[in-house]
């Protein structure tokens, strides 16, 4: 199941990115026809599915200014490994996991933290398992 979700996804990219530079009026018409075949429409749907869940269900209710005060605040230090990173490295982790969230669950400025590439992947893998 998994598996065959992963393989569409793979041939898309990967016809995408082929045929876009080609032709990229072919293949916006192409990407039409295919949405009105029954695959297609599956497709399209489940990846709006996914989408919905991880980021429209939450509300963020901070600023970008906001952030980028927080972390330009953390002086590039990491908050969960305290690795000093560099202000540039640092990335905006969401401390409940918005794949996690209910629907309509509010993030503000402290339901956010500032953190390293490294802990967030490690972050993003945990939450896979
Ligand atoms: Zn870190």
């Amino acid at each position: 199941m998994v598996d065959g979700r992963n393989n569409i996804g793979n041939k898309i990219i990967l016809y995408r990115q082929n045929k876009y530079v080609e032709n990229p009026e072919k293949y916006k018409e192409a990407v039409k026809q295919y949405r009105c075949t029954p695959e297609g429409k599956l497709t399209t749907e489940r990846m709006w599915r996914k989408r919905r869940a991880n980021k429209a269900n939450v509300v963020e209710q901070y600023t970008i200014d906001e952030w980028n005060k927080m972390k330009n605040d953390s002086g590039g230090i990491c908050s969960m490994c305290n690795k000093n990173v560099g202000i540039n490295k640092i990335t905006l982790d969401h401390i409940y996991p918005i794949s996690k969230a209910e629907p309509g669950r509010i993030y503000t400025i402290t339901d956010i933290q500032p953190i390293c590439g490294g802990c967030n992947s490690r972050k993003n893998n945990k939450l896979e398992e």
